[in-house]
């Protein structure tokens, strides 16, 4: 029998706030335990929260993003259940109304487009952290990350494979850092995705019973938690069983998931509308400046690099899955005026120094000086070897690109009088070179030419000495 595999991802991300969703505590990571909290995120009796705008201002911009339609009216909801991290015994969420619904987002599968739909994003506020005292017999809480606001947004069930749905996670996560919403450090947890998965056999219409692996925080541990749990259902309905709805650990390092509960429905939560804040309306005029403030997002960048500046796709994809490197392309290009110069020179050196030291290099790289740099390159005036040394000072001192070439000497020798010098003297030293040239053996024409640009210090133009080192060599032939 040939299965076909169904998925929705529900993901949560952290915002970047400066602040908590409710009180004036400060949203950081990490940090000492229970320093960054305050009477409202404890969930002391009594206190009044205060919905932070700019996280309501950032959810709809994840929204608008994801092209969803943006609730004029909504209102926060209690989702009332008992966990330890969760001080107020509820979780401040939305319900019925979520302030985005009805989007989509487009990903790539192969090369083709592929549309999967987003039912809804809701804000809600994170719970904090349980750690396990291994002096002590109980578990410790952190309630630093309580409070810290988050949103979930909850795709429809259209993705058909694990690799898709890793796809998706990654699609959402560069939306989501080009929007600057979230800072998505999965390491960090403040970026976690939840796969829903049935199988049914092909051509079937009705979906199959659904598991949920919660909180998985790598594009590596989604498609692989979502490739075993598809082979587990599979086996489970071939030997004759029944998959159960229910909520299961992945441990990524065994490769295998773990049955933790039954799955809990809506009506367990006791939802009801948080009677402490007000709903929430948005006008035309703060929606339209949110609109405005949404940059152009990867998958449209994508396609311009490609039609429009001759990138070839993967180039273009690998470029704009990264905001940063994207934007160091785009400044890059516009000041050399040769965009395939810049993304092939960030798809070696840039890359390469990616993989050595780290993201982090991006920090100290900006495009407009590194656009210098390959202007000189792209007019002639420096050789390639130079302009890896002009950009590797630039990125360890942050000096002038042009004031590094003068002060290195950089700029290629094109003074006739001097290459002949250079040609004439490695002809008298090195006769066996000649003799070989002599007798055709086309080695010694490069050995003599790299005499020669060694004796110029690398900077001659490669064309001229060619020209003048045959016009000598000829000449000497000749004699
Ligand atoms: P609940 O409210 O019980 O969490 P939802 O309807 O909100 O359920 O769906 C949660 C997630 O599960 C969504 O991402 C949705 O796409 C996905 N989903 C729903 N039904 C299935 C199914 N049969 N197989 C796979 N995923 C599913
Ligand atoms: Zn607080
Ligand atoms: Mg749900």
């Amino acid at each position: 029998m040939d299965y076909e595999v169904v998925i929705g991802l529900e993901i949560h991300s952290e915002l970047k706030t400066k602040s908590k969703i409710f009180c004036g505590c400060k949203n950081e990571f990490g940090g000492e335990p229970n320093t960054k909290c305050c009477p409202i995120c404890l969930g002391m009796p009594g206190v009044l929260p205060k919905l932070n705008k700019k996280a309501l201002e950032y959810a709809i911009k994840a929204g608008i993003a994801m092209n969803c339609k943006i609730s004029r009216f909504s209102k926060m909801d209690r989702k009332n259940f008992f966990y330890p991290d969760m001080p107020k015994a509820y979780q401040i969420s939305q319900y019925d109304l979520p302030i985005c619904y009805d989007g989509y987002v487009d990903i790539e599968v192969n090369g083709e487009k592929k549309r999967i739909g987003i039912e809804r994003i809701h804000l809600e506020e994170d719970a904090g952290k349980l750690m396990h005292d291994p002096f002590g017999q109980g578990s410790l809480i952190d309630h630093n990350r309580c409070g810290v606001p988050l949103i979930e947004i909850v795709t429809c069930p259209d993705v058909r494979s694990a690799e898709e749905a890793r796809i998706l996670f990654e699609t959402i996560k560069t939306i989501l850092e080009y929007t600057e919403v979230s800072d998505c450090q999965m390491q960090e947890g403040s970026l976690r995705a939840d796969v829903n998965l049935s199988v049914r056999p092909r051509g079937q219409k009705e979906f199959g019973v659904r598991t949920e692996m919660k909180n998985l925080n790598s594009l590596r541990a989604v498609q692989r938690a979502a490739e075993a749990e598809a082979k587990r259902q599979i086996a489970v309905i071939e030997k004759g069983g029944q998959v159960i709805q229910e909520t299961r650990r992945w441990d990524d390092n065994k490769g295998e998931s773990f049955s933790m509960r039954g799955k809990e429905e809506a009506m367990d939560y006791r939802y009801f509308p948080e009677p402490d804040l007000v709903p929430i309306v948005v006008d035309d005029a703060w929606l339209n400046e949110i609109k405005a403030s949404i940059p152009e997002l990867p998958l449209s960048r994508k396609e311009r690099y490609v039609n429009e500046l001759g990138i070839p796709p993967y180039d273009a994809g690998l470029i704009t899955m990264n905001k940063k490197l994207a934007d160091i392309f785009e400044e890059a290009y516009k000041v050399c005026g040769n965009p395939k110069l810049a993304s092939n020179w960030i798809m070696t050196d840039i890359l390469r120094r990616i993989n050595e030291q780290g993201d982090s290099v991006l920090d100290s790289l900006n495009g407009a000086k590194f656009g210098q740099i390959l202007l000189f390159l792209e007019k002639g005036e420096i050789t390639q070897a130079s302009a890896k040394q002009a950009l590797d000072t630039f990125l360890e001192t942050g000096e002038e690109p042009e004031s590094i070439i003068n002060r290195l000497g950089l700029k290629v020798q094109r003074d006739e009088n001097l290459v002949l010098a250079a040609v004439k003297d490695v002809i008298e030293k090195n006769p066996q070179a000649i003799a070989d040239f002599k007798a055709g053996k086309t080695k010694a024409f490069g050995f003599l030419m790299g005499q020669t640009m060694a004796a110029l210090k690398g900077k001659g133009d490669p064309a001229q000495v060619k020209k003048i080192l045959e016009e000598q060599l000829n000449a000497a032939i000749n004699e």
